[in-house]
């Protein structure tokens, strides 16, 4: 007898047909007396879907964060509903539930919340009374009782953060891919599958842009001790677990992956003074407006008059909020400019294994010079080394260094 979390994502919902397919698929699967909890995304492109109906409202709905977040709920709400009553169309009894009614509590930021606790009584109820439980991903509920969801991708936290306050056996994250890749598979032909990856490089590799899993979710697995199996929602085959250390796979690489972020945004304050506190005042702004900045190069450009560039990159969903509060601070610094760079990408690699390797970061930009491929920036961290690229030759700049860490045999 086990508690099993189960989510499936976006396209593995995306139709009524697929729902069933997952009912009559977990039905089959189920041993007696086990208890399943399901964790659903909107179905398909839902959630764009409903990004560009509130676009035809205004040019940027996301200033009205509260109702964005009314909207964005419903898409699970609807797959959720659907997915109970498919479990019960094949005799057996489940119920749907919201991300408050499962008990999820959130902060108060809209569109970007983070879960603070999760009060599962009533799902141990249902659960209790031989009931399939359907909770809808990617939501909670704030003090005030209003909807928050957690950000792209939250369906992927929501289900680790229930596996965890369930003390479930096990969470699987059934998706489109069957498991994780040394690379984004749409982009690299011969990426390469993981049996295994660790919190640690699994988490560098979300937040650098792997999108299979949304970084939070994996931060939620380390923090719970859950194991957390990535695989295919069209195949029975063993994915990948992501878990505290390596049980089997050989520890001796280098790097363990490539991974890459279209979605970044060049931002570039020009000409400000060279003195104390110009940084804290830039970027506590940003802060204070809850954007986050990543990549920061400080350069100096004009010794004489002490006069510097802050060049910094933020997600290309916060440009448009972002640009507002950067100019406002630059006219305070009496800034010569504030310049936006919108086709830029990042590519970067991820491993534990480059601690002990001196040379993994020239080989990196080895690997894109021999593509004539520019870098505009770099950043390391102490397990990934990043590089900020024209985003028109992203995919050469993935691929190249995909080849030079994983070559084809
Ligand atoms: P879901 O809707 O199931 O949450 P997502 O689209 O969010 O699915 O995540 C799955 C996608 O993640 C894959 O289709 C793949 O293109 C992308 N992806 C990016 N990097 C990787 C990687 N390293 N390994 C596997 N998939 C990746
Ligand atoms: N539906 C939400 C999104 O598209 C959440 C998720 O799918 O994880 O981002
Ligand atoms: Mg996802």
């Amino acid at each position: 007898m086990a508690l099993i979390v189960k989510k499936f994502g976006g396209s593995s919902v995306a139709t009524t047909e697929k729902i069933m397919n997952i009912a009559k698929r977990v039905l089959g699967e189920k041993k007696p007396g086990d208890k399943i909890v399901l964790v659903v995304s909107a179905m398909g492109d839902t959630t764009d879907d409903l990004i560009e109906l509130a676009e035809g409202i205004t040019k940027n709905p996301y200033q009205y964060t509260r109702e964005m977040d009314m909207l964005l709920t419903t898409g699970e709400q609807q797959s959720a509903s659907l997915m109970a009553m498919a479990f019960k169309t094949l005799g057996q009894d489940a119920v749907s539930l919201t991300g408050p009614m499962a008990g999820v509590q959130t902060n108060d930021v809209y569109t970007k919340g983070r879960i603070k606790d999760i009060q599962p009584e009533r799902v141990h109820k249902e659960l209790d009374a031989g009931k399939v439980v359907v909770i809808t991903g990617f939501q909670g509920a704030n003090s005030l009782g209003d909807y928050v969801t957690l950000g792209r991708g939250g369906s992927d936290t929501s289900a680790v953060a229930i596996a965890g306050a369930l003390k479930a056996d096990s969470c699987e994250i059934f998706t489109d891919v069957d498991g994780v890749y040394s690379a984004d598979p749409r982009i690299v032909k011969g990426a390469r599958k993981m049996r295994e990856i660790t919190y640690h490089e699994m988490l560098e590799m979300a937040r650098l842009g792997a999108g299979v899993m949304q970084p939070r979710s994996v931060e939620m697995g380390e923090y719970f001790g859950i194991p957390i199996h990535v695989r295919s929602t069209f195949t029975t085959d063993i994915g990948t677990f992501i878990r505290e250390d390596y049980t089997m796979e050989d520890k001796d690489f280098v790097i363990r992956g490539v991974a890459h972020d279209e979605k970044v945004a060049k931002i570039a304050v020009l000409g400000i003074p060279n003195t104390p506190g110009i940084a804290h005042e830039i970027f506590s702004a940003l802060a204070d407006a809850n954007i986050d900045v990543d990549m920061i190069v400080q350069s100096i450009r004009n010794i004489e008059k002490n006069v510097t560039d802050m060049v910094f990159t933020v997600a290309a969903g916060d440009l448009a909020q972002a640009k507002k509060v950067v100019d406002g601070v630059a006219d305070k610094l009496s800034a010569v400019a504030v310049l936006i760079e919108e086709d830029v990408a990042k590519v970067s690699i991820v491993g534990a294994g480059m601690l002990g390797n001196p040379g993994t970061a020239a080989r990196m930009f080895g690997a894109l010079s021999q593509k004539g491929i520019n870098i505009d920036i770099i950043s390391t961290s102490e397990i990934s080394i990043s590089c900020l690229v024209k985003g028109s030759v992203l995919k050469e700049a993935v691929n190249a260094i995909h080849d030079e860490f994983f070559p084809k045999n």
